[in-house]
């Protein structure tokens, strides 16, 4: 019976996860998700290789995060029954001004981390729910809690500041940050994927369901456009990113809304969903031939290409861009869009390598270098749930 760890990544409708086998080194023995869950549950699982290990619709009894989890549980005692649980790596949302690093979970850690569901409400309630359920299931199974905030901690004071009055400030009133473990796990592939860029200027684009950038000086992060909660900066599939804060009083003072009706519209209902009616989707826009799809597509464009003008403005210029998520790794269109509005940064884009997905989609004379990787929070996880048990883990 061999000895096994197991990464868990709860996102807003998704259920994420990666097995690894094997006790002082770790080797990935499957990946999968449950994605669609409370709309359209669907499961499929891969094996270290690549090869299918599951694909299939779920029926009605996966409708939430618990239920999602017990399908999963099930279907691991099935292929991974008997052998040791050593560890679960969890990614969590928000780790506040507290939790700048990777931390073992204890009854106190999640008290604290209790008190960040307001910052992050559509998230964090789902990340800790899995911890306790694995608390209940696995009691004395060592669990690691890993924070999408972490790897900003240690930016300029100026870009983490929210010039709101001090008192206020001193409550914990601050940019975070978040897509941390992302881009973390960006940062660690750059001197081997992108050797000349490592050490330089980059700006990191992770665009998926949720969207924003990460300015990169030598690897450590010094900005990025999401802030005290994951709303700020670019249009996402449901939340509008920056607003006029005069626009959320108006949402309350004008409309007389409640605190959760204005939650559910920022987090729920705006960004590519509300501009188009259509869909949050970024391939069903595409696809689509109504205006309202194409102004949201334009203004995801747009705005994506005024924040990376903004953090280029940081860096003080750039020498690469890197692409990653669903829409960063895989809409050839939308990379093509924001690097033609970014061509006055120097960016001249090689059709046929974005075409190709890359890595390198810039052509060879583009003053700045633009790239496609393939992000992996889950072995960013897995490789720091292993360090903190003083154990090898899988190779980097
Ligand atoms: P998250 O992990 O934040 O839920 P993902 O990183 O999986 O999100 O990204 C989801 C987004 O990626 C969706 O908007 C989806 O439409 C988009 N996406 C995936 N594949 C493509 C594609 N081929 N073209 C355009 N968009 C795509």
């Amino acid at each position: 019976m061999s000895d096994h760890a197991l990464v868990l990544n709860a996102g807003s409708s998704s259920l994420k996860f990666c097995v690894y086998r094997g006790a002082e080194a770790w080797v990935l023995a499957a990946r999968g998700q449950i994605e669609g869950i409370g709309t359209a549950p669907r499961f499929t699982a891969r094996n270290g290789d690549g090869a299918e290990l599951g694909d299939g619709a779920l029926g009605g009894a996966v409708h939430d995060g618990r239920s999602a989890l017990d399908f999963l549980a099930g279907w691991l005692r099935e292929h991974f029954g008997g052998g040791r649980v050593l560890a679960v790596g969890h990614r969590v949302v928000h780790g506040g001004p507290r939790y700048a690093a990777p931390t073992i979970v204890t009854p106190a850690v999640l008290e604290d981390l209790r008190k960040l569901v307001p910052l992050a409400p559509l998230h964090q309630p789902r990340n800790l729910a899995v911890i306790d359920a694995i608390g209940e299931r696995l009691p004395g199974t060592p669990q690691v809690a890993c924070f999408d905030t972490s790897f900003h901690r240690g930016q300029p004071a100026v870009a983490e500041l929210i010039p709101l009055p001090r008192e206020l400030c001193r409550g914990g009133v601050q940019r975070y940050g978040f897509h941390g473990l992302s881009y973390e796990y960006i940062a660690s592939v750059l001197p081997r994927v992108a050797p000349g860029i490592a050490k330089g200027r980059v700006i990191a684009a992770h665009l998926g369901n949720g969207a924003s950038l990460c300015a990169l000086a030598g690897g450590k992060s010094v900005d990025s456009t999401l802030g005290f909660t994951a709303l700020d900066g670019l249009c996402m599939g449901t939340r509008p990113g920056a607003l006029d804060p005069g626009v959320v009083l108006y949402l309350f003072q004008g409309l007389g809304l409640s605190a959760g009706e204005v939650e559910e519209i920022l987090y729920e209902r705006s960004g590519l969903l509300g501009i188009s009616g259509i869909s949050s989707d970024m391939r069903d826009l595409l696809a689509s031939v109504e205006a309202s799809a194409r102004l949201a597509v334009d203004y995801f464009v747009y705005r994506a290409a005024k924040e990376i003008g903004a953090l280029a403005a940081v860096l003080g210029g750039i020498d690469g861009l890197v692409f990653t998520a669903g829409i960063g790794e895989n809409s050839t269109e939308i990379r093509r869009r924001i690097c033609q509005a970014s061509t006055w940064l120097g960016i001249d884009l090689d059709g046929d390598a974005n075409l190709a997905h890359g890595p390198r989609i810039s052509s060879a004379t583009s003053r700045v270098s633009v790239w496609v990787i393939p992000t992996d929070e889950e072995g960013m996880i897995a490789r720091h749930t292993a360090s903190l048990l003083g154990l090898t883990g899988p190779a980097a």
